[in-house]
């Protein structure tokens, strides 16, 4: 058995900028739990110079964007192998690139996996082709369709050439279903032989997030690789990129249990189960917590699921952890503005991509009732990049730094530019709590709010994705509404009411607030990890 995990993006560390946000970071974080557990697979994904961008936040509060030239050799080697795609009628060279991950395999040593990255920058090719993976999510649909060409039978195509024996191609989202077309045209159109050799996961109930191709496009795009049939596997309309994925896959699943369920309702007739996404335990833990799981139950690297039992963990050196990372978030932030954070207030943070149904600006629609609760005793700390071309969302993060600024004098609210793996790992480590408030059911699942579990943090959030499995309402974190979707103005309402409670818990009530944070560790991090997750997609979907 051997697996090839196709995604269009991969986040493994923020020096290779080839990864935008919650996608990236899963496929980054499934890879090391593949590694760490000599799981048989093999990653494959674009190769962006000019990755995805730099976020910069100038004084009136909008986002400036910066395209850096990423150097790929001191992250990885050129394979001395070009394969060929055609694309509207031209062939195109892409070069491969091979980065190992190294798992932490105790002892042996000798587990990895490799990750291939797909270039079109060579000399080679036409100057519009080497453009083609130069940036991620930068383009319009022409600029899509081919990168995608490029990820799932260029990818399809140079696994043929590396790693001959795969057995199960694992399509990260429907970016890289190109691969079953090249896969069709080797196994004369017998769409089975296909069917048994891939599989599909669906990260996304909001329908714009399904990749869809006017077939004008794509004719003139990838018309070589077009089957007869097409339309009747991926849509007449259209050529919807989901649908076609799941008539090619023996097997699909959403990424949580309520997304399981929300995805078989749009798409009825298939076979959709679910996994619940995790963390990479060992990535998402902050050298405070590290030491302290060292020194108390030094087999949590290997196995995550000891962590369910911390009672030999004294109070006082989870109180002392605790306050360790919270310093050098305090610190991070301090030195970059003057609004004079300390490590004794609560620390709130919300970190989130400036989607529209991320609903960052919530948590502001009552200043009042905020200045009230919270100036001497909140501090809020706000990140997230929005999408160069999406207006809304840059509103949204103007909204919230100009908040900040205008009530210095009511409100503790900053906004830390360029969330990245590196300031996701700050954050998630020192914040006391972490908040989220999706509209239901448009998270489909959410990683950010495990991270913080691993680091003593608590989680306050709508019951979407994976929240809606882990909470126990004031016993592990707070749980805003019940198990229903709520509307803005009754989600801000129970809002509300949560952060009360929250405040006056941390501060009249620290014995009950030791108590949550212990429940985020031992209930939460045991099976909300990639470690549980990958063995999930192995023992399920991949043998
Ligand atoms: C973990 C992570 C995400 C995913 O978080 P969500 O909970 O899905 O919002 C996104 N971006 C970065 C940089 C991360 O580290």
């Amino acid at each position: 058995m051997k697996v090839a995990y196709f995604s269009m993006e991969i986040g493994l560390t923020e020096n290779i900028p080839t990864y935008s946000g919650g996608l990236g970071i899963l496929a980054g974080d499934h890879i090391k739990s593949a590694a760490d557990l000599n799981i048989p697979l093999v990653a494959i994904t674009l190769l962006y110079k000019r990755g995805y961008f730099i976020q910069n936040i100038n004084p009136f509060g909008q986002q400036e964007e910066m395209y850096p030239y990423f150097d790929p050799r001191a992250f990885m080697e050129p394979l001395p192998l070009k394969v060929r795609v055609r694309l509207e009628g031209r062939d195109v060279q892409i070069g491969v690139w091979k980065h190992n991950v190294r798992g932490a395999g105790n002892g042996e040593g000798n587990s990895r996996v490799s990750v291939y990255f797909l270039d079109t920058d060579l000399p080679d090719n036409a100057p519009a082709d080497r453009l083609i993976t130069q940036y991620l999510y930068g383009g319009d649909q022409h600029t899509r369709i081919s990168q995608e060409a490029v990820l799932g039978i260029g990818g399809y195509l140079a696994m043929k050439r590396l790693e001959p024996n795969i057995t199960t191609y694992h399509m990260n989202e429907g970016h890289a279903v190109f691969l079953t077309l090249a896969m069709l045209k080797d196994f004369n159109g017998e769409g089975e032989q296909v069917k048994s050799r891939c599989i599909f996961t669906t990260h996304t109930p909001v329908p714009a997030g399904h990749d869809k191709f006017d077939y004008d496009l794509a004719r003139k795009v990838i018309g070589d690789y077009l089957p007869a049939n097409i339309k009747s596997l991926a849509g007449e309309d259209l050529l919807n990129t989901t649908v076609l994925a799941l008539n090619c896959s023996r097997a699909a699943n959403g990424v949580s249990q309520l997304h399981g369920e929300i995805s078989r309702l749009m798409f009825p007739g298939y076979n959709i189960g679910h996994i619940t996404n995790g963390v990479h335990h060992l990535s998402w833990t902050g050298p405070e917590f590290k030491k302290l799981y060292d020194k108390y139950i030094p087999t949590w690297r290997n196995d995550p699921q000891q962590l369910a039992d911390i009672s030999q963990i004294p109070d006082s050196e989870i109180v002392a952890a605790k306050k360790g990372a919270k310093k050098r978030l305090i610190s991070y932030i301090n030195s970059l503005s003057d609004a004079g954070f300390t490590d004794e207030r609560l620390t709130i943070c919300f970190a989130r991509r400036a989607a529209a149904y991320k609903r960052a600006t919530l948590i502001l629609s009552d200043l009042e009732f905020l200045f009230n609760l919270s100036y001497d005793r909140v501090q809020f700390v706000f990140a997230g990049k929005a999408h160069p071309q999406d207006e809304a969302g840059k509103e949204l993060i103007k909204q919230i730094v100009n908040t900040g600024k205008q009530y210095e004098n009511q409100l503790r609210l900053v906004f830390v530019p360029n969330y990245n793996i590196w300031v996701a790992s700050l954050m998630t480590a020192g914040a006391d709590v972490w908040l989220n408030t999706p509209r239901r059911p448009r998270e489909a699942s959410g990683t950010s709010g495990m991270k913080v579990c691993f680091n003593g943090g608590v989680n306050m959030s709508v019951l979407d994705g994976w929240w809606r499995e882990a909470c126990k309402n004031r016993v592990n974190g707070w749980a805003i509404g019940d198990d229903e979707d709520q509307d803005d103005e009754e989600a801000a309402s129970d809002l509300y009411q949560d952060l009360e409670d929250m405040v006056t818990t941390y501060y009249a009530n620290p014995r009950k607030w030791l108590s949550v944070m212990r429940h985020s560790i031992c209930d939460i991090t045991p099976y909300f990890n990639t470690h549980r997750m990958v063995l999930e997609y192995y023992r399920n979907y991949y043998r």
